[in-house]
């Protein structure tokens, strides 16, 4: 069994701040450490249901923030910064199964850091009418290649909006968001203890699992943070305008659909303000 995970980091216990979740932050280490315990808690549940594979894309930030040589079940690591795929990168159809590990919510939910890609650009996204957030973005990627998302691991509200677009879903909440930037967590050990069992327990049943299946053709509405910003993601092809800072994206095809939604996140950095 070939399992990818794709880890993020806003959503692992005991994350409340950037402090500790970008380099140079003044937690960042006990971020990392925090992040490690839970990518090898996966991966140890993904052994116990008979992963012989493991591919961990670490999709947070500058993209680096795992000891390769710390990674358990000898799991190769896809890191660093301009991944076409971004979150996704790396998978194929050979995998039998993603997991979304330390997910946070959409940025249009109060859940801890929520954000949807990029939180000075985007405020608002749509896939086929639902709010989604990274995970029902992602999910596409998922569809094209018709492999089954398996497990999410984050908050309380993650674990919903994933399930919206990846049937089946184990949703692993670690801890309950209080606010945008405080939360009550599971201890770690505890937070570990049910990601290994959930992921073990999804993945023992992933035969049964189908890929994601959103509605083709699919359409995301993209609400910016700014006028302009709007304005430049006309530039992308088959891009149409909404409204002041709304954008509309509407494809047969998920991947193609996803790589201009990543192409518009590119586009709009230019004008987010320092
Ligand atoms: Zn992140």
């Amino acid at each position: 069994m070939k399992v990818f995970i794709s880890v993020d980091m806003e959503g692992v216990a005991g994350i409340v701040s950037w402090e500790q979740c970008l380099a140079g932050g003044d937690d960042y280490a006990l971020g990392r450490e925090l992040l490690l315990g839970e990518v090898n808690a996966a991966i140890a549940g993904a052994q116990a249901a008979g992963a012989t594979e493991i591919c961990v894309n670490d999709a947070h930030s500058q993209m680096r923030n795992l000891p390769p040589a710390a990674l358990a079940g000898r799991a190769s690591y896809l890191s660093g910064k301009f991944k076409p795929r971004y979150m996704m990168e790396g998978l194929d159809s050979s995998y039998d199964a993603v997991v979304f590990l330390g997910y946070h919510a959409a940025i249009a939910t109060p859940g801890v850091l929520s954000h949807t890609y990029n939180p000075r650009a985007i405020t608002n996204v749509r896939l086929g009418g639902e709010v989604a957030g990274e995970s029902g973005l992602n999910a596409l990627v998922a569809q094209h290649y018709g492999v089954p998302v398996a497990a999410v691991t984050g908050d309380q509200y993650v674990g919903g909006e994933a399930a919206r677009f990846c049937p089946g879903i184990e949703v692993i909440a670690v801890k309950e968001s209080i606010s945008r930037y405080a939360a009550h967590h599971l201890h770690p050990e505890v937070a570990r203890e049910r990601i290994r069992d959930g992921v073990a327990r999804a993945l023992s049943t992933v035969d049964s699992l189908v890929p994601p299946a959103v509605a083709l053709p699919a359409t995301l509405d993209v609400d910016l943070a700014s006028p302009d910003m709007a304005e430049q993601a006309t530039w992308v092809r088959g891009v149409e305008r909404t409204g002041e800072r709304g954008v509309r994206l509407c494809d047969d095809e998920p991947l193609r659909l996803y790589q201009s939604f990543i192409t518009l996140v590119y586009l709009t950095r230019s004008l987010v303000e320092a």
